[in-house]
């Protein structure tokens, strides 16, 4: 029987990789620009990590995690999120000794025994950006500020910037209480998971996407009237921050994000861009994770990004793929030498040349450069090739030229503009 991948866990292929590489390359520029460093974590950690760091009643604990016991007898989950490892790693290490505040990034795939759909997987990827140690408004606003420059980077244009306040532990619990009453009242109205919320945690109630419970929340009381005036003015300051740096924002209440740890500000980015309504990232403020996980009153602050969602955004007239510069082609047995010599000097001098290797007639060598998309093509024959010379043809314009080939490194590099 032919093996093939698990359901939900999919392959990158070459003719793809150029995307990833391209929104990796942007995110590692623009967040080291913006002073973030990268935090690798690893793949598995201990199952309590993520159940006490992202809170056991959310669905990605209750549902979603890859958790096994292994030889030893312990409990271990495949990383569903990055927040909760990179805080953990950043009490481990002590980081907080060296500077108290910490501004990470990591990239890479989480696990989630999600239902496999279009665009959603099992194994998929996440861009993850942030900070510790601090809780100044300013903060919050950086990172938004970072993120959406980043995604303006990657050719995103049409973007609509959401934020919320989810208030603190001292006014949240009030909220929620509130909240719990009203929808009490109208628990008949609700879907079966948002009566399962309703005991366990209500504000996730205002998230559903159901359309009975839509309307029940529509009236819901909003978490911007119960906050304290530490929390709102910790707010108003995140938008003050933010409209001193040009960006656009709307408030919407009812943004309570996935995550039973995020306080205070909390922000999601809905795209535009291909004629569709795509929210591609979120974040939001943490200040109780690091109790939860480790002891220790450190204000957090951070997003994520699914990096498939942001892959199939991209601009549709960028070409991402790396093709050869040059095909060189050979006539006859005798230059295959040559040829071979000649794409390793030029492979070492930065140059993507590629070769025949079946002994393939020209006509065939051709096409093979056509269907590979290289720039150049060039055609070593026996009588020039003594001479030192041999054909250059331009793939776009059709153009040929004889040229000498010790000139050619450098002579490719100057018709190529980006090398
Ligand atoms: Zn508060
Ligand atoms: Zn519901």
């Amino acid at each position: 029987m032919e093996i093939k991948a698990i359901r939900g866990f999919n392959d990158i292929l070459p003719q793809e990789i150029g995307k990833w590489h391209f929104v990796e390359d942007t995110a590692r520029d623009v967040f080291e620009n913006f002073g973030f460093s990268e935090l690798r974590i690893p793949v598995i950690e201990r199952t309590d990590l993520f159940a006490r760091g992202i809170g056991e009643a959310t669905d990605i604990v209750e549902k979603e995690m890859y958790t096994f016991t292994d030889k030893g007898g312990n409990s271990l989950t495949l990383r569903p999120e990055a927040t909760a490892s990179m805080a953990r790693a950043y009490l481990e290490h002590q980081m907080y000794s060296f500077d108290p505040v910490a501004k990470v990034y990591f990239m890479g795939p989480m696990f989630r025994y999600e239902r496999p759909q279009k665009g959603r997987y099992r194994q998929f990827y996440q861009i993850d950006a942030e900070v510790f140690g601090v809780d100044n408004p300013m903060v919050d606003a950086e990172v938004i500020v970072m993120l959406m420059h980043f995604l303006h980077k990657v050719g995103l244009q049409t973007l609509e910037l959401q934020i919320n306040s989810l208030g603190c532990r001292e006014c949240r619990p009030r909220y929620r209480e509130e909240l719990k009453r009203f929808f009490e009242k109208k628990s008949f109205q609700l879907c079966e998971d948002c009566q399962r919320r309703l005991q366990t945690n209500p504000l996730r109630i205002l998230d559903c996407k159901v359309e009975g419970c839509k309307e029940s929340i529509a009236n819901a009381p909003r978490v911007t009237d119960f906050i304290c005036s530490n929390c709102k003015e910790h707010f108003s300051r995140v938008k003050e921050y933010l409209t001193v740096a040009g960006v656009q924002f709307d408030v919407n209440p009812n943004m309570v994000r996935g995550l039973d740890y995020y306080t205070r500000t909390c922000f999601e980015v809905v795209s535009y861009d291909l004629g569709s309504q795509n929210a591609v990232t979120g974040g939001g403020r943490y200040d109780n994770l690091f109790q939860e996980i480790g002891g220790l009153d450190i204000p957090g602050i951070g997003f994520a990004i699914g990096m498939e969602r942001l892959v199939s955004l991209l601009p549709k007239d960028r070409t991402f793929l790396k093709t050869p510069h040059l095909f060189i082609a050979t006539l006859g047995d005798e230059t295959n030498k040559e040829a071979y010599q000649l794409a390793n000097e030029l492979h070492l001098r930065g140059i993507r040349a590629e070769l025949d290797y079946e002994g393939k007639s020209l006509k065939s060598q051709m096409r093979r450069a056509g269907k590979l998309n290289a720039s150049y093509v060039l055609i070593l024959g026996g009588d020039e090739l003594k001479q030192g010379k041999a054909v250059l043809r331009n793939m776009g314009d059709k153009s040929q030229e004889e040229v000498p080939i010790k000139d050619l490194a450098s002579l490719l590099q100057s018709k190529l503009p980006r090398l």
